[in-house]
């Protein structure tokens, strides 16, 4: 009997100490129990530093909103950090502010206002709630048999991902796989927690093959150009996010690091780990972080992929956009420093018109500008390599809803804002494709 007992103790010690190779940066045990959500507007210089130190520094940061002088950054802190960092924000002269007291109890907050399925679905997709990357997948193959003479391609990229998923791209065209014709590729759903964008992606695929031929625009659009679509780049990370309320808040890539310092942690920014000024601006070294470049320019699959499909139609390809959330943006290049394209002046008129094209739909209003204006450099990001590595001529990177003001929302944009945020895009992105 007290044998018994004893090993029935050790076992349940064993179980809950952690061992060697637990995952350590991983938040499925606890979550974001008793994580604060914190707010600060910096002022001055030395405020500014004191918040880049936080989000470069401290273990387990996550900044919702990036720091940028006289801007409020929002971030997130663990509770055994929060000393550390106040006390760091303060000593700056800064006033950091308490947003909410456990961010577990905000992602265990049902996200409201769902849509009948009936009202937010126009053609075949289901706008009504977010999707699971298998049924993204179903849709991208009912897109080819529904419409062939404009899908002459479904397929996956080259590179599986560290848990074995396929990453699936849809190449549409009214010239069929051997077209010449100029081609615009997206990408969305690089960051896991950013789910209106693999959304968006999906409505304009749905919205440009249905009004095929009925509406002006979307003839244009596919008599004009074909499209590389990528809707789901990180389905890992994706599908991880799905996966708890405890995991809603990943951002990076699923990869598991085995040695040294890295051992027992996971994942790599993927908007980092591009080969344009890698490493340089914007990271972090740690592993730990958000924002961890990896080990080098496209160390994962999942940026391979999409310099892969790029550099296969480079020629032709004459504007990449990359779409995230949240801020409600339209970021021009380049973001890994202060420099500009030549044709800087271009872009940005044509990102201010796509703006207020997007504003017209729903009144809902984008700044404009390159990270350096509006957040801070960071280097490595899809959009910057498209230029500078692939050498095409127009690239944008869209901050979709909410605005930055909303950190109640955050990334977790209730699924009614699905079919608005796909109506007021398509305007975007149609201005940007007949006019860049
Ligand atoms: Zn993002």
């Amino acid at each position: 009997m007290k044998g018994t007992l004893i090993f029935a103790v050790a076992l349940a010690v064993a179980y809950a100490l952690p061992t060697e190779n637990q995952e350590k940066n991983d938040p499925e045990r606890s979550g974001y129990r008793n994580h604060k959500l914190l707010s600060m507007t910096p002022t001055t210089k030395q405020q500014l530093k004191a918040l880049e130190q936080v989000e470069n520094d401290i273990e387990g940061s996550d900044f919702w909103i990036d720091p940028l002088l006289h801007h409020q950054a929002v971030f997130r802190i663990s509770p055994d950090k929060f000393n550390d960092v106040m006390g760091i924000l303060k000593n700056s002269g800064g006033h950091p502010n308490v947003l909410h007291e456990d961010v577990q109890e905000m992602m265990d907050t049902p996200e409201m206002q769902t849509q009948s399925r009936a009202a937010a679905t126009q053609y075949i997709v289901d706008n009504s709630q977010y999707h699971s990357y298998a049924t993204i997948q179903n849709y991208l193959n009912t897109f080819k048999s529904n419409y062939p003479s404009l899908v002459p391609d479904v397929g996956v990229a080259p590179h599986k991902t560290h848990d074995n998923r396929d990453v699936s791209y849809i190449t549409l065209s009214t010239n069929g796989v051997s077209s010449t014709k100029q081609a615009i590729f997206i990408e969305c759903g690089i960051h896991a927690r950013e789910w209106i964008s693999p959304a968006v992606c999906l409505y304009f695929i749905d919205r440009l093959l249905a009004t095929y031929n009925s509406d002006s625009t979307a003839t244009a659009l596919l008599n004009q150009f074909d499209w590389v679509i990528i809707p789901e780049a990180n389905p890992d990370g994706y599908e991880y996010t799905r996966s708890s309320t405890s995991n809603r808040l990943w951002r990076k890539n699923r990869r598991r690091f085995t040695t040294g310092n890295c051992n027992g942690y996971y994942g790599v920014d993927l908007n980092r780990n591009f080969d344009a000024m890698w490493g340089t601006t914007g990271v972090s070294s740690s592993c730990t972080s958000d924002t961890y470049p990896g080990t080098g320019a496209f160390s994962e699959p999942e940026s391979r992929n999409i310099r892969d499909k790029v550099n296969e139609i480079k020629d032709r390809l004459s504007a990449f956009i990359s779409i995230h959330s949240y801020s409600q943006m339209i970021l021009t290049p380049y973001g890994f420093d202060s420099s500009k394209p030549s044709n800087t002046g271009h872009i940005t008129a044509v990102s201010n018109a796509a703006r207020d094209k997007l504003y017209n739909v729903h009144n809902k209003y984008f700044t404009v500008g390159t990270p350096g204006e509006l957040l801070y450099h960071a280097s490595g990001g899809s959009y910057d390599w498209s230029m500078v590595g692939a050498g095409v001529s127009f690239a944008v990177t869209y901050e979709l809803r909410p605005a930055g003001s909303d950190w109640a929302t955050g990334f977790r944009l209730p699924a009614n804002q699905i079919l608005p945020s796909g109506e007021e895009m398509w305007e975007s992105i149609s201005h940007i494709a007949l006019n860049h």
